[in-house]
């Protein structure tokens, strides 16, 4: 969303004047009539606060100079102001459309409270919400607290990847979409690319977050990395670019290896995780002492080849298959 709609969706709010006149009784907070459905956020209704945002049902009397961080309404702010404005406890009143009140209490933990937004900067909620503002009202600070947030779950390579990214992928990827963080996309794609929905509680309800041109592209995804899995379990020994191949002597004990690390687990909530189960032969150092006879060196050598390669080819073309 451009600078200028985001200043057109912060309007004054014509109907609150009206219906202030109709109950006779004031809120004990704010002074507002109570017969308007509203809320304070007691965290952010500050006594000395110059600005009351509404959101929603929720009012937020806060201070102006907070707002330096969002360009959008910085500038707006600089304006000449209109004579006639709502009050609301002596404050100009802000009423921020379109937005959700949840979303800005994130908003104002961040700028107030810096240290307690940063222990909530797991909750993909939080994050969601407080980069779904800073987007609109462009806050590059917040911004890009939000996105290393997002980054920590889905990491810009696969291989770094680990079992926080599979739950709120689906979401992730519409948020992504919506405020324009193409990094985190491939990640939560394979994520959900390799989960299997009748392990999870919620039953795959979170695909719906999908738009249709992502759930196309989540389902091509899939076939591709599907038939490079195959390949794999009918050729487990095949280079792409090594033109050396196993001995006699280990080729039918490696293969069995390959095709044993590359057998989906029943009892797992994912299919094959292919990239991790690359990575975890690295971290293991190629340790072959479970395969049943001694592998040559020559052998050895082309076990690790294979899979440098294949993580290599995965780590690359994950990002494109879901691009
Ligand atoms: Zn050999």
């Amino acid at each position: 969303m451009s600078k200028s709609d985001a200043k057109l969706r912060l309007q004054r709010e014509e109907p609150y004047t009206k219906r202030r006149r109709i109950g006779p009784t004031k809120c004990n907070v704010c002074s507002s009539d109570s017969t308007i459905t509203h809320s304070h956020d007691s965290r952010f209704w500050f006594g000395d606060g110059d600005i009351v945002f509404r959101v929603q049902d929720s009012l937020f009397k806060v201070h102006r100079s907070k707002l330096r961080c969002s360009t959008v309404l910085w500038d707006m702010f600089e304006l000449p102001q209109p004579a006639q404005v709502d009050n609301v406890d002596g404050c100009p009143l802000v009423v921020m459309a379109g937005d959700t009140a949840k979303d800005w209490s994130t908003v104002f933990r961040w700028m107030y409270d810096p240290a307690g937004f940063a222990t909530q900067a797991g909750v993909f909620d939080v994050l969601a919400g407080a980069l779904r503002v800073a987007t609109k009202y462009d806050m590059p600070a917040l911004r890009e607290a939000a996105i290393q947030g997002l980054q920590f779950r889905w990491p810009l390579s696969p291989a770094s990847m680990t079992l926080n990214a599979f739950s709120n992928a689906a979401e992730a990827i519409s948020l992504a979409r919506e405020c324009d963080v193409p990094s985190i996309r491939p990640a939560a794609f394979y994520a959900l690319s390799i989960q299997r929905w009748s392990y999870d509680a919620e039953g795959g309800s979170s695909l719906l977050h999908l738009s249709p041109e992502d759930a196309r592209r989540l389902i091509c995804g899939q076939q591709l990395l599907n038939n490079f899995h195959l390949q794999i379990v009918i050729n487990p020994l095949v280079s792409e670019t090594e033109s050396t191949r196993t001995c006699d002597h280990c080729a039918s004990y490696m293969a069995d290896y390959w095709r044993r690390k590359f057998t989906p687990d029943d009892s797992s909530p994912h299919s094959c995780w292919m990239v991790k189960v690359l990575v975890d032969m690295i971290l293991n150092n190629f340790d072959l002492s479970d395969i049943g006879i001694q592998i040559c060196t020559p052998c050895q050598s082309y076990h690790r080849s294979l899979v440098y390669e294949r993580l290599t080819v995965l780590v690359k073309e994950i990002p494109m298959i879901f691009r």
